[in-house]
């Protein structure tokens, strides 16, 4: 019997519930497929970090799976469409009974997968379960049997649902015999495998900034980093986590925006290792992964390109394109602001806290597009998610299920004062400002510098004017 595991957005052997059961029977041949898709990214708007870390997961897995004698057949497809007929090909060629795939939430990403299923029903046998989540977004609905809109209330669902049914980790498979590879050899697919080629993906930009490395990609060495992190960091997390010049985070949302990390792990592992009121806050910040991803799945409207609140259809944007260039370039005269983004420039990450920082200063301030925004970061960060990202800019916008009401306005300069009293994380990122005292980085407003701008707008009437426009769109 040939079993095939689909991998996606899951590329890992810990923990993944597909893998492990494709591997469970000992007398299976087991192999595994990634279909890479390019075209259909970009369309995604997944940015050339992204691309690469997907790239330097998929040959860390490849290794990895050759340990357990499971072969990796990489195939270029370019688009969800053409996925079909190539998994078709790879059925008939490998002679596949049973496929075996982790579900995924997205709208196009289910299209294909019901199209692929659609085909092939009568010739394979399929197992599909959930793994990008602690819980299926289906499980998780109110009494009504809708979506959840407030964040609280969903969390208070989920916790109550896992005290019922607790989750599940899978190890990862035990290895198989060395003749599931001989037989693998023999395919002619084989031969087509995908070329890996991470630096011609790098896009070549001319930029000020420094181009990024990636972030760890190796299954091991990111528990280790979870380990660490719930041993040594977890207790102090509800106190340290906004404060951007601190590594008070795990830092893990690159390996688990690829799935090279089990959500579910890291649910398991923060429980283990410290009390429920030092795991609370962190524990929290999982959920929010899940509430995003159920929103994008009940409401499915906000992956179409509309916010979840209809007021955003009365708002009229600015196209200042100046302005919307200066923030993408650090050049707002902002410290705080400026530093922030070329954290993210520089490393493709950016702390929670500057992340909710400059996109409210780029709505509200700027009155610009939070979709602009959503882009922007989709193209620098390597832990990219749509869903997590998409009701970020969302709830910074004001325009969210359980958005940031419209009147609280972030502003910039007193965020600054409190997450960044010293300003250690500013001048880390802004050589201009190193040599300047932090009450002259705090008023910035008064700062004169000949290599550092001065502010683009006035906070104060920017703010009332963002507040007057909501005001009128809701009538
Ligand atoms: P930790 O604080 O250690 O949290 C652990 C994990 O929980 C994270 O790795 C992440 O998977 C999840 N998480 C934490 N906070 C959130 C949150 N607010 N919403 C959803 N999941 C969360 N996160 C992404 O993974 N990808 C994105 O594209 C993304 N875009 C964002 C855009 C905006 C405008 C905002 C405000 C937030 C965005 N976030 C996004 C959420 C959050 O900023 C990052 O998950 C977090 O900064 C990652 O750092 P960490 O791994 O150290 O997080």
């Amino acid at each position: 019997k040939v079993n095939l595991v689909w991998l996606r957005n899951d590329l890992r052997i810990d923990d993944n519930s597909a893998l492990y059961h494709a591997a469970q029977d000992k007398n299976c041949a087991v192999f595994a497929l990634y279909f890479v898709c390019q075209k259909q990214w970009q369309e995604h708007w997944v940015g050339s970090n992204q691309q690469a870390l997907i790239f330097a997961a998929l040959s860390e897995l490849k290794q990895q799976l050759r340990k357990l004698n499971i072969p990796l057949l990489i195939l270029d497809a370019g688009h969800f469409s053409q996925v079909p007929e190539l998994m078709q090909q790879v059925v008939t060629q490998l002679k596949v009974d049973d496929c075996y795939f982790n579900r995924e939430i997205l709208l196009n990403e289910r299209e294909r997968d019901k199209q692929v299923y659609n085909r092939l029903k009568d010739q394979v046998k399929f197992h599909s379960y959930n793994d990008q989540t602690l819980i299926s977004p289906h499980k998780i609905v109110t009494k009504e049997q809708q979506g959840y809109k407030v964040f609280s209330d969903f969390a208070r669902a989920v916790k109550s649902y896992l005290a019922d049914y607790p989750l599940q980790n899978f190890s990862s498979p035990k290895a198989k015999e060395k003749s599931n590879f001989n037989f693998f050899d023999f395919t002619q697919l084989a031969e087509q495998q995908f070329v890996i080629d991470k630096a011609s993906i790098i896009k070549k930009e001319h930029t000020v900034f420094s181009a990024p490395s990636l972030p760890e990609i190796n299954e091991k060495k990111i528990h280790q980093q979870l380990e660490r992190f719930c041993k040594s960091a977890l207790s102090d997390y509800a106190e340290q986590r906004d404060y951007p010049a601190i590594s008070g985070t795990s830092a893990l949302s690159a390996a688990l925006a690829v799935g090279s990390l089990s959500i579910k792990r890291c649910y398991t592992l923060a429980k283990q290792s410290v009390n429920e009121r030092q795991s609370q806050t962190w524990i929290n910040e999982l959920i929010w992964r899940d509430f995003y991803r159920s929103v994008a799945w009940h409401f499915p409207h906000v992956v179409k390109g509309h916010a979840f609140n209809p007021v955003d259809k009365q708002l009229t944007w600015s196209n200042n394109t100046e302005h919307f260039a200066a923030w993408k370039n650090a050049q707002t005269g902002i410290p705080i602001i400026d530093a922030a983004i070329t954290q993210l420039r520089q490393t493709g990450w950016m702390h929670n806290r500057l992340r909710m920082i400059v996109a409210s200063y780029l709505t509200k301030n700027l009155w610009i597009d939070w979709r602009e925004g959503e882009r922007f970061f989709a193209e620098h960060l390597f832990d990219y998610d749509f869903a997590s990202n998409n009701g970020g800019w969302q709830w910074c916008a004001s325009v969210g299920t359980d958005a940031a009401p419209y009147f609280r306005v972030f502003n910039p300069a007193s965020q600054q004062q409190k997450f960044d009293p010293d300003t250690s994380f500013i001048k880390q990122w802004l050589p201009a400002l190193k040599a300047q005292p932090a009450k002259n980085i705090h008023k910035f407003e008064t700062l004169s510098l000949p290599n550092y701008p001065s502010p683009q707008v006035n906070l104060k009437a920017t703010r009332q004017q963002a507040i007057e426009a909501f005001k009128q769109a809701k009538g």
